[in-house]
C-alpha cells in the first residue's frame, strides 16, 4: 500500500443519486431545479459525517454545470471536473471553525463583487458556520440580505440552534438525518467488495453500529480494518479493534439484564471492563439494543430485519427469553441514557457502570401500578368476572420460580410479538364486574383527572393494600406520601368517578389514617391476605388497617 487515499475520498458520491440516505433533502433540492426556483442561501444542518459537505459540493456542481443548472450535473464539463477536484475558482470552501473573524467574512464579500470566472455563480460553502463570531455573522448577514445575483451561499452546521434567527430567516433550511444501520452496512459491504476484501456480515454490522449514524466515521473505521486486517478480518478481531464487546459478550449482558439476573449481569460487566471496553461505549450500545427491542415489540418487526441489523442468532436468542414488558424497556432505556451522562462525570466509571446495570436488573421487579392492582386481585382469588389483562405492560408473573399451580390465573403475556388485540380491560370502562378490577382497569383514566404533580407522585407509588373501598398507597417516602395524603380527597373523588363506584372510594397512605391512625402500639401478625399481598409486591408491611379502624403499625414506624 504505497500511497494512502481515504475510502471516504475515493468513494465520495458525485451525484445526488449516488448519495445514501437524505432522500428528503435530495428530493426537495432536485424539485428546486426542476421548478427553476433556486435560492441564494442554503443552510444544511445535521450531525457530523452525514453528507452535508458532500451534498454542498454536488449542489455546487448542479448549479454551475455548463449543462445546468440541473439536478443531474454532467460530471464531464470543466466546471464539474474542477469542483470535483476542489480547484474551481468559483467555489470557495471555508471552515467557520478556523475563519471566524469579521475580516474573513469581509474578504469573502470583497471577492463577491466580481463575476464568476468560469461558471454561472460564485458559490460560498461555509462549514461549521455556527463557529463564526457575532461580528462575522453580522457581516455575513449584510451579504445574505442583498446578495449579488451571481452568488450562492451554502452554510453547513452541526449546531443549527446556534445560528442567529436573522441568518436562519434568510436561508432555505435542510435538515440532514443520521444514517440507519442498513444504509451504512449496505454501503460498507459494497465498498469492501469493490476493494476486493469482502467482509463477513457480522463485521459489517459491528462497523455500521459503531459509526452511530455517521457515514464518514463508518468509512474511516473501514479504512483501518482493511488496512490493518487485510483478509484476516473476523468479528472478534474487529470488536477488539473498535473497543466494543463482541457479539457473544454483548448478548450475554443483554440476556442477563432482560432476565433481571443481577449476579450474571455483574459477572458479565466485569468481563466487559476487564476487556478494556469503555463503559460509556458499552452503555451507548446497550441503549441502542434496548431501543431496538422496544421498537421491534411495538411495531412487530423482527430484530433480524434490515431495519435493526441484528444477526439471526442474536434475534433468536432474545426471542427465547421472556418478553420484556414495555414499562421495563422504557425505564431501562431511560436509566441507560441518563447513565451515559453520569459516566462522563464519574470519577469511578467502573463502579458507576456496574451500578447502573444493577439498577436495570432491579427495574425488572417494578410493576406499573394498574398492573399491580390487577395482579393483586387475580392472585388473591378475586377473579369473579375477571378477564385476563392484555395490557402489553403486564410483566411476567412474579412467582415464575415457584412450580406452576393449576389455577385460573391469567395466561402469561410473555409472547415475543406485541399484543395486537384490543385492550378490553382498559376501555371502555367496565360498568359491571368487581369494583377492584374496575379500579385497576380505569386507573389511568382516574389519573388523567388529576394534576401533573399528583400523576407523577402516583406513578411512583405502590399499592400496599386495597380493601373495601380503601386504597392504601405507598411511595416509600414520607414526604411524597404526605403529598398524596394531602390530596387524597381529590384522588378518591377522581377514582370514584372514573370507576363509577356507587360509594366514594378512600385513599390513604401509611400514617394518614383517621385521627389516631398509625400510632397503635400493639403489634399483631398481619392477616394472611396482607402477607400474601406483600409477598407478591415484594414490599414491606407498614401497617394494616381494617375499614373504619385506625392503621395498625407492625413495625412501630411512623412516616
Ligand atoms: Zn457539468
Amino acid at each position: 500500500m504505497s500511497q494512502f487515499k481515504s475510502l471516504a475520498r475515493i468513494y465520495r458520491p458525485q451525484t445526488f443519486s449516488d448519495l445514501v440516505g437524505q432522500e428528503a433533502v435530495v428530493r426537495t433540492l432536485s424539485q428546486g431545479f426542476s421548478a427553476g426556483s433556486l435560492t441564494q442561501a442554503y443552510l444544511f444542518s445535521g450531525e457530523r459525517g452525514v453528507g452535508k459537505t458532500t451534498v454542498a459540493r454536488i449542489l455546487a456542481k448542479a448549479i454551475n454545470c455548463t449543462a445546468g443548472p440541473t439536478a443531474t450535473p454532467c460530471l464531464s464539463c470543466s466546471s464539474c471536473i474542477e469542483i470535483a477536484e476542489g480547484r474551481s475558482p468559483d467555489v470557495l470552501e471555508m471552515d467557520g471553525a478556523s475563519h471566524t473573524s469579521v475580516e474573513d467574512v469581509r474578504t469573502i464579500r470583497e471577492g463577491l463583487r466580481y463575476s464568476p470566472l468560469g461558471g454561472k455563480s460564485r458559490i460560498i460553502i461555509i462549514d461549521e458556520v455556527h463557529m463564526l463570531s457575532t461580528s462575522a455573522f453580522n457581516a455575513l448577514l449584510k451579504t445574505l440580505e442583498e446578495p449579488p445575483p451571481h452568488v450562492v451561499f451554502i452554510l453547513a452546521t452541526t449546531e443549527a440552534h446556534k445560528i442567529p434567527d436573522t441568518v436562519l430567516s434568510r436561508c432555505q433550511h435542510y435538515r440532514f438525518r443520521l444514517l440507519t444501520i442498513p444504509e451504512i452496512s449496505g454501503r460498507i459491504g459494497e465498498i469492501a467488495e469493490k476493494e476486493g476484501l469482502p467482509l463477513d456480515p457480522g463485521v459489517i454490522t459491528l462497523v455500521a453500529r459503531s459509526a452511530e449514524g455517521s457515514m464518514r466515521d463508518a468509512l474511516s473505521l473501514l479504512d483501518q480494518i482493511l488496512r490493518i486486517g487485510g483478509t484476516e478480518v473476523t468479528a472478534g478481531w474487529v470488536a477488539e479493534l473498535l473497543g466494543v464487546t463482541d457479539q457473544a459478550l454483548e448478548e450475554a449482558l443483554l440476556s442477563s439484564l432482560l432476565s433481571g439476573d443481577l449476579p450474571s449481569t455483574l459477572r458479565t460487566a466485569r468481563t466487559v471492563l476487564e476487556a478494556g471496553i469503555d463503559p460509556r461505549a458499552q452503555v451507548r450500545t446497550l441503549a441502542r439494543l434496548f431501543r431496538d427491542i422496544l421498537h421491534s415489540l411495538l411495531e412487530d418487526v423482527p430484530l433480524d430485519s434490515p431495519r435493526y441489523g441484528w444477526t439471526r442468532e442474536g434475534s433468536a436468542r432474545i426471542a427465547s427469553l421472556p418478553t420484556p414488558n414495555l414499562f421495563f424497556l422504557e425505564q431501562a432505556l431511560s436509566v441507560l441514557v441518563r447513565g451515559e451522562d453520569d459516566l462522563r462525570r464519574s470519577p469511578q466509571p467502573d463502579i458507576t457502570f456496574e451500578l447502573l446495570l444493577a439498577r436495570i436488573c432491579h427495574l425488572k421487579a417494578i410493576i406499573p401500578l394498574p398492573d399491580l392492582l390487577t395482579r393483586l386481585l387475580t392472585e388473591t382469588g378475586n377473579t369473579a368476572g375477571a378477564h385476563p389483562s392484555s395490557s402489553p405492560l403486564v410483566p411476567r408473573p412474579l412467582r415464575s420460580s415457584r412450580p406452576p399451580v393449576a389455577s385460573s390465573l391469567p395466561p402469561s403475556p410473555e409472547v415475543i410479538s406485541p399484543r395486537r388485540d384490543p385492550l378490553p380491560d382498559l376501555h371502555p370502562p367496565s360498568r359491571t364486574g368487581p369494583l377492584d378490577l374496575r379500579i385497576a382497569s380505569d386507573w389511568g383514566k382516574a389519573l388523567s383527572r388529576l394534576s401533573s404533580e399528583m400523576r407523577s407522585l402516583l406513578e411512583s407509588a405502590r399499592v400496599a393494600r386495597f380493601e373495601q373501598g380503601t386504597l392504601l398507597l405507598d411511595t416509600g417516602n414520607s414526604f411524597f406520601n404526605n403529598r398524596i395524603a394531602s390530596n387524597r380527597e381529590a384522588l378518591g373523588r377522581a377514582l370514584s368517578e372514573a370507576v363509577r363506584s356507587p360509594e366514594p372510594l378512600r385513599v390513604e397512605t401509611p400514617g394518614s389514617g383517621p385521627p389516631g391512625g398509625g400510632s397503635a402500639e400493639k403489634t399483631t401478625p398481619p392477616p394472611p391476605l396482607v402477607s400474601e399481598a406483600a409477598a407478591i409486591f415484594g414490599s414491606e408491611i407498614i401497617g394494616v388497617r381494617s375499614p373504619n379502624t385506625p392503621l395498625e403499625s407492625h413495625q412501630g414506624e411512623k412516616s
